[in-house]
């Protein structure tokens, strides 16, 4: 069992008061606001709010605290099993710190990737696509780099940058 928690919230917000009970307006004159987080009393509600989970990691080099979070579950069952499926990984030796999965690293590459041939492009997302059928994507190994191509891709780019024609 992972070392953590789970629990609910939601995007509510109401306005932040002063001492007196006046709501505090920012410097655009409008009131400033807080989320309620967990402490909406709409949370009693089947359909209202997410499952977040949170995750105790041993402490980082340098002391730092890993506690990654992450929500959007629609039950706690959700959020407990991705919590536990994180916790295994760490076990294992991954490195989790990063919230981005290469899926998403992937689409932010291919969505910043405007200056390939259409054909290219469209090869690429098409290889992106297969990879994310892969029952368990390894997290980003490390962050991005320029002119970074996804393995295997840039070793068969012919004269018209098409993967694999060649
Ligand atoms: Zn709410």
């Amino acid at each position: 069992m992972f070392d953590g928690s789970t629990y609910k919230r939601c995007k509510c917000t109401e306005p932040k008061l002063d001492a007196d009970g006046q709501p505090i307006i920012d410097a655009n004159g409008k009131p400033k606001v807080r989320e309620l987080g967990s402490a909406c009393p709409l949370l009693k509600k089947r359909d209202h709010g997410t499952w977040y989970y949170y995750v105790k990691l041993p402490d980082g080099p340098g002391g730092k605290r890993r506690r990654p979070r992450k929500g959007g579950f629609l039950t706690q069952n959700q959020a407990k099993e991705a919590a536990q499926k994180l916790w295994d990984q760490a076990q294992g030796g991954i490195d989790v710190d990063t919230k981005e999965t290469v899926a998403e690293y992937l689409d932010r590459w291919h969505a910043k990737r405007v200056d390939l041939k259409r054909k290219t492009r469209f090869g690429y997302r098409d290889f992106i696509d297969r990879i994310q059928t892969c029952p368990r994507p390894p997290r980003t190994p490390r962050p991005p780099h320029p002119g970074d191509v996804p393995a295997d891709m840039g070793i068969q780019r012919d004269q018209e940058g098409q993967p694999g024609s060649g």
